[in-house]
């Protein structure tokens, strides 16, 4: 790295631990609006398009900003559905980001369901890697984290450094409730995942992805009984 890349580093982990704890108390508009104003077209919005609550929130602080979606490609058609109508109606920029090797490349790298038998690999081929490419022109990004998600979201700051991509993480709505979220869905008719009406309350890859049971967190339904819990896009 580079004494200028370094200086710029330094400059954006500086602004985003000030902004931490300068934001917490913010509402969600009030902290999208300092990071339109801040970052402007160096700022996205990621999503996995179970709705699009943030994108809703940063397109009105920001018209046109770019929302980067990753198509791991064992996505239900459903979400594809989603990223669509986002994309037809929204004032975003959606920008898809596929994986390096198509399902098929994988399987015959890797063999067949390698997601089964190395869950781990699998997010990092077509997830992880995949988002650092997607967010290589950006220094900061937006996700939808809330901390009543699941425990290991508990303490998720409304703005952080991201060390492992060395950029700006902002969770806009990471105090927010389901009920909250519900609430702005309703109020500004926000497009949301069928499959949230569906017995899903967290969507992801259909392989790795079930109806959650009475009584469990939104994210059990996710490689429940794998020993998995994220993805590795958040760790
Ligand atoms: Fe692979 Fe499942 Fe991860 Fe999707 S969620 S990338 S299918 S392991």
């Amino acid at each position: 790295m580079t004494t200028a890349q370094e200086e710029d580093t330094r400059r954006l982990r500086d602004l985003a631990e000030r902004a931490g704890r300068e934001l917490e108390e913010a509402s969600a508009p009030e902290i999208l609006q300092w990071a339109a104003r801040t970052f402007g077209r160096r700022f996205c919005v990621t999503s996995s398009m179970e709705d699009a609550v943030v994108a809703h929130l940063a397109s009105r602080a920001m018209p046109g900003v770019d929302v980067v979606f990753l198509d791991t490609g064992y996505h239900f058609e459903e979400t594809i559905g989603t990223r669509d109508a986002v994309e037809a109606v929204m004032d975003v920029n959606v920008l898809t980001v596929t994986p390096a090797r198509t399902v098929a490349e994988q399987d015959a790298e890797h063999g067949p369901a390698l997601h089964d038998r190395d869950p781990d690999l699998c997010c990092f081929l077509r997830k992880v890697e995949p988002l650092e490419r997607g967010l290589r022109d950006f220094d900061a990004w937006a996700t939808g984290l809330r901390r009543d998600e699941s425990p290991s979201r508990a303490d998720t700051p409304v703005v952080a450094w991201d060390d492992k991509r060395r950029k700006v993480k902002i969770s806009p709505i990471a105090r927010w409730t389901q009920d909250d979220v519900d609430a702005y869905v309703t109020e500004h008719g926000v497009l949301t995942n069928p499959l949230l009406t569906d017995g899903y309350a967290s969507i992801g890859c259909a392989p790795c992805t079930r109806r959650v049971l009475e009584g469990e967190d939104a994210r059990a339904g996710r490689w429940a009984g794998r020993g998995k819990t994220e993805c590795g896009l958040h760790g």
